[in-house]
């Protein structure tokens, strides 16, 4: 048998730096897993096995890999049920099925592809096959996760974009309301900022929003906290179970953070150096109203630290 054939797991380890591949392997013989861990044994992946569905539907919960390779015929819960259930489950529908079965029928295979595997291999199966065929799957895996990632973030300072954002202000709202806390917002948009483009050059300008970016991820300390780039020279920063009067004490920070850079600008109307006004709202997250009106409070409140002259926090906490 051509033995020694590479997966090369270089090109995938190149698209996502720091990232070992991880494989679950099921089957209720010992002695199958033990020919499927043999042959990947060389391999730059990181095999899981198991040696039932149950255990199977645990393990992909916990680890979320990056591919299963799955037998059909198995006591209890068979593939196609494990399979099937993956499948439903849309936090773990992305994570691509390759059943490797005794079951060589046309219908067999038709079966299990129309469940959602992503690829049928029978046994006994051809060890370069079987390994390209891993290789090809785990390789598009990747790339899928990539854009995935990239497709969420904001392209010049690194943090999630506005895409992103509408996602997790709604996790979050959702989260609210199921744990009783209060959730602030705070929109901060850089001031005279299309002047500080015009006196000194589109690039400047760039590197400028890399640093307030910068200099917020410093001061925002929360891991829960969301910073996002919500378009142009304009952020937002979700913070989950923070009340009011914590939020106006972040927004100010943040504020101070920015003109402690003494960024120097000289035809700001608001002050010598670069300056950020912020709107900053509070509510409790609740059915009957919407996480869209956290953030018309927030731009509420920032257009009125602008109309007040810029370089300022306004706030008003929904929550008497
Ligand atoms: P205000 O104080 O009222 O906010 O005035 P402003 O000039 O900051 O606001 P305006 O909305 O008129 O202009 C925003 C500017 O931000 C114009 C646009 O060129 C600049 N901008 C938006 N995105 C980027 C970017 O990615 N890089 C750079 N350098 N500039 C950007
Ligand atoms: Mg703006
Ligand atoms: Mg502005």
């Amino acid at each position: 048998m051509a033995r020694g054939v590479e997966l090369n797991t270089e090109s995938l380890k190149n698209m996502m730096p720091g990232r070992t591949p991880t494989v679950l392997v099921v089957d209720d013989i010992p002695e199958n897993l033990d020919i499927l861990i043999e042959n990947f044994r060389d391999e730059d992946i990181e095999i899981l096995v198991a040696l039932h569905g149950k255990d199977a539907l645990r393990l992909v919960k916990e680890h979320k890999p990056d591919l299963v390779l799955l037998d059909i015929m198995m006591p209890g819960l068979s593939g196609y049920e494990v399979c099937k259930q993956l499948k439903a489950n849309p936090e773990l529908s992305d994570i691509p099925i390759i059943f490797i079965t005794a079951m060589d029928e046309m219908d067999d295979e038709a079966f299990g592809l129309s469940l959602g595997a992503i690829d049928y291999i029978t046994k006994p199966f051809s060890v370069p096959i079987l390994k390209a065929r891993v290789r090809n799957h785990l390789e598009l895996k990747m790339k899928t996760d990539l854009l995935a990632k990239l497709a969420c973030l904001d392209g010049l300072t690194g943090i999630p974009n506005r895409r992103h954002f509408d996602e997790m202000l709604k996790k979050e709202w959702s989260r609210g309301i199921r744990n009783g806390k209060p959730m602030s917002l705070i929109m901060i948009d850089v001031d005279y900022f299309k002047n500080y483009n015009d006196t000194y050059g589109h690039g400047q300008g760039d590197v400028c929003l890399q640093k307030v970016v910068s200099v917020f991820q410093t001061l925002l300390k929360r891991s829960s906290d969301v910073l996002a780039r919500y378009g142009g020279e304009e952020f937002v920063v979700v913070l989950p179970e923070t009340n009011g009067e914590q939020a106006l004490s972040i927004a100010e920070q943040l504020r101070i953070g920015v003109a402690e850079q003494d960024i120097l600008h000289s035809h700001s109307d608001a002050a010598p150096y670069l300056s950020v006004s912020i709107g900053c709202a509070t509510m409790q997250p609740s059915s009957e109203s919407e996480s869209a009106h956290l953030l018309e409070l927030a731009d509420k409140y920032l257009y009125e630290a602008k109309k007040q002259g810029r370089n300022r926090v306004i706030s008003e906490s929904a929550i008497p």
